[in-house]
C-alpha cells in the first residue's frame, strides 16, 4: 500500500510569533520547488505563535499543528487548550504524548488517550507518540513498551477513523542527542509497531496509518530512513528550526520514499 509521506517539525519552546512568522515566509520560498503532492509538510508551533504562524502559512500547503490538547471541552483547567480552540484558530493537526510530556509532564498511556479521543472528535489529524528509553531497550522491552503504548493509548478508538491517525515512533535516546536509529532497526520498530495497529484496528486499517520515526532526523539520514517500506515520515525537533534544513531534509525525505 502506498502511502503519502508526512514530515513534521516539532518546535518545542522555541519561536515567538515575530520568528514563527518569518520561518514559515522562509520555509515557503525553501520549498517552492517541491510537489505538495509528495509529501504533507506541517509545523508545530508554540501556543502562542499559532497565530502567526497559521496567517504566514495560508495560500500555502503547509499544515499547522499544536504541540498538545486538553481532553474537556471547556473549565477549571489553567493553562491548557481545547480541541474546540485549536480547530478554531485553524489548526489542522496536534502532537500528542510527546516523550518530553511523559517525562516531565507526567503524560500516561491514559492520558493520551483521552486527548486522542478529544482530537479525533473535533477532526484533527493526531500525531501520537510512542517510543521506548535507553534502559528499556538495553533491557529488551522495546517491544512490550511499544505494545502497553498502542494497546492502552489507541484503546476504545474506533477502526473506521485509525487510518487518519499519525503515528510517530521516536526512540526517546535519540531525541535531540544525535544519536539516529539506523535504518534497520527504526524499520522494525516500525513493522513491529503496524502489527500491533493491526491487533488493535485490522491489517487494512494498520497498512493506512503512517508511522512518521523521530529522533535526530537530519538531511543526512532521511533518505536512507524513508527508503524503508514502513518508515512513512519524520517528526522533526532540531532540524524543522532552520528552513534551509528542514526543506533539505523534506525533499531527501521525498526521494527516499519513491527509492
Ligand atoms: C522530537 O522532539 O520530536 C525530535 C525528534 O527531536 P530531534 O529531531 O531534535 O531529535
Amino acid at each position: 500500500m502506498s502511502r503519502k509521506i508526512i514530515v513534521a517539525g516539532n518546535w518545542k519552546m522555541n519561536k515567538n510569533a515575530a520568528e514563527g512568522k518569518a520561518l514559515v515566509e522562509a520555509l515557503k520560498g525553501e520549498l517552492a520547488d517541491i510537489s505538495f503532492d509528495d509529501a504533507d509538510v506541517v509545523v508545530c508551533p508554540p501556543f502562542t505563535t499559532l497565530g502567526s504562524v497559521i496567517e504566514a502559512a495560508a495560500c500555502s500547503r503547509i499544515g499547522v499543528g499544536a504541540q498538545n490538547i486538553h481532553w474537556a471541552a471547556s473549565g477549571a483547567f489553567t493553562g491548557e487548550i481545547s480541541a474546540d480552540m485549536l480547530v478554531s484558530s485553524g489548526v489542522k493537526y496536534v502532537i500528542i504524548g510527546h516523550s518530553e510530556r511523559r517525562q516531565y509532564f507526567g503524560e500516561t498511556d491514559a492520558t493520551v488517550n483521552s486527548r486522542l479521543k478529544a482530537a479525533l472528535g473535533a477532526g484533527l489529524t493526531p500525531i501520537v507518540c510512542v517510543g521506548e528509553t535507553l534502559a528499556e531497550r538495553e533491557g529488551n522491552r522495546t517491544e512490550a513498551v511499544l505494545a502497553r503504548q498502542i494497546r492502552e493509548g489507541f484503546a476504545g478508538i474506533d477502526a473506521a477513523v485509525a487510518p487518519g491517525i499519525v503515528v510517530a515512533y521516536e526512540p526517546v535516546w535519540a531525541i535531540g542527542t544525535g544519536k539516529t536509529a539506523t535504518p534497520d532497526v527504526a524499520q522494525a520498530a516500525h513493522a513491529f509497531i503496524r502489527s500491533e495497529l493491526a491487533g488493535v484496528f485490522g491489517t487494512e486499517a494498520a497498512e493506512a496509518i503512517r508511522i512518521q520515526y523521530g529522533g535526530s532526523m537530519k538531511s543526512e539520514n532521511a533518505r536512507e530512513l524513508l527508503s524503508q517500506p514502513d518508515i512513512d515520515g519524520g517528526l522533526i525537533g532540531g532540524a524543522a528550526l532552520k528552513a534551509d534544513s528542514f526543506a533539505k531534509l523534506i525533499r531527501e525525505a521525498i526521494a527516499g520514499s519513491k527509492n
